[in-house]
């Protein structure tokens, strides 16, 4: 399995199928993703990753993963930023909570994770363009564990676009659609739909606090099921989320979700986390998307928020260009009203409930709020690095209250939204 620098894969979908067919070979079922005791049987029967280390320098670098049983694995690279990808089956990753975070000379940075139900990921940032020498699995001997094996070397950029070019052809063609995520209610039931969108999943763990044991990606997707039941509950809305477990779901297929459905409303779901450096800071923020951010803090929290194909192993070199933006923005405009007036309910709501923001309503170019026909708004419940904030997010009855707000905020959207439009295009 050596010169594994020819293996092409451009999007993650061909990369599941190609998962998909690896898992039809090995033994054992899949884990049901809502029964989590079942899931984490279930993971118990997945090969560990035990350890993980980088050798090397600028030039030369060589990356081991150990594992308790011999894999599989298709290792590809990624332009803009240079990335290195390794596919492979599921995994139980029990590495410590820092690891990757610093790299070795050619590596920047490493992560490891789900990138869907039966599909694991490693991927490393590069410091410069470089080719894919040796990919390879060892057997597990002489007291040894099995070893993923990955070795790089430094070349020009040329000759990583080159080489890039000759990969991504083939795989175009394997790309199908995933299918629905969830799909409640009868054809021909009039309630609105209401997508829930937790942000990151499986390999993107978005920020981290209490020295990386508490993850956003956890966080949000409680909060989110919380605020799906709660919704439901008032049996006028049907909800469509957007991921109910730790799986990664590229930011413009969540888009596409809330589309396809001809969603009302989209709510993507978050929590921020500040440096040390950059000062304290506290509280609820709302989101709605503009081309301009309002402040200086809402545009570097887009950038960080929008990495997330990044961080994953997104191949962005498809995405639509500049003239595809301006159309979309143009369609946008009603869409922009009607989502800054449940951003303003949003926050009429939760300033009775939670503690929000110095300037609790912003706006900047977040991707995922980017559907020109959905109202879209994307909550940042609190700062992760805050204690107080933290202490709330991780509060069942704080999240409860939160979560009643909301919804009284989606009644007041609806509602204006029934009784008329004017009032909503003032
Ligand atoms: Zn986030």
């Amino acid at each position: 399995m050596e010169g594994l620098g020819g293996t092409g894969f451009v999007t993650i979908r061909a990369v599941n199928l190609a998962i998909a067919a690896l898992l039809l070979l090995g033994p054992g079922s899949q884990p049901s993703a809502a029964e989590s005791a079942a899931a984490r049987a279930a993971a118990d029967r997945y090969p560990v990753a035990t350890g993980s280390r980088l050798g090397g320098d600028e030039n030369q670098v060589r990356f081991i993963l150990d594992l308790t049983h011999k894999i599989d694995l298709r290792a590809f690279t990624l332009a803009d930023p240079y990335r290195v990808v390794v596919d492979i089956p599921q995994v139980t990753f029990k590495l410590p909570a820092r690891a990757g975070e610093t790299g070795r000379g050619l590596v920047k940075a490493y992560r490891f994770g789900l990138v869907m139900q039966g599909g694991s990921r490693i991927v490393l940032d590069l410091t410069r363009p470089a080719r894919i020498d040796k990919a390879f699995v060892l057997d597990a001997a002489e007291g040894q564990p099995a070893r993923l094996v990955l070795e790089l070397v430094a070349v020009d950029r040329d000759t990583f676009m080159r080489a890039l070019a000759v990969d991504s052809k083939p795989a175009l063609a394997l790309a199908t659609p995933r299918p629905a995520i969830s799909a409640p209610g009868a054809k021909g039931d009039p309630r609105p739909i209401i997508v829930i969108d937790p942000g990151h999943g499986g390999i993107d763990h978005g920020t981290r606090a209490a020295g990386g044991d508490i993850t956003e990606k956890a966080l949000v997707l409680e909060f989110g099921l919380l605020l799906r039941d709660q919704i439901e509950k008032t049996g006028k809305y049907r909800v469509v989320m957007t991921r109910t477990d730790d799986t990664f779901v590229p930011l413009n297929e969540r888009v596409q979700l809330a589309r396809q459905r001809q969603a009302a409303l989209f709510i993507s779901i978050h929590a921020d986390a500040l440096r040390r450096s950059e000062g304290e800071a506290q509280g609820a923020t709302i989101y709605t998307l503009s081309d301009t951010a309002s402040d200086a803090e809402a545009a570097k929290l887009a950038e960080a928020e929008n990495r997330a194909d990044v961080i994953a192993g997104i191949d962005l070199s498809h995405e639509p260009g500049d003239v595809a933006d301006i159309l979309i923005d143009l369609a946008q405009r009603e869409t922009r009203t009607f989502s800054l007036h449940f951003a303003k309910a949003l926050v009429a709501e939760l300033k009775n409930v939670a503690r929000l923001h110095k300037h609790p309503l912003k706006s900047a170019g977040f991707k995922v709020l980017k559907a020109p026909d959905v109202p879209s708004v994307l909550i940042e419940l609190g700062y992760v690095s805050n204690k107080e904030d933290l202490k709330q997010l991780t509060s069942e009855a704080w999240r409860t209250r939160t979560g009643r707000s909301v919804v009284q905020a989606v009644d007041t959207f609806f509602n204006t939204r029934l009784a008329g439009t004017s009032a909503v295009r003032r």
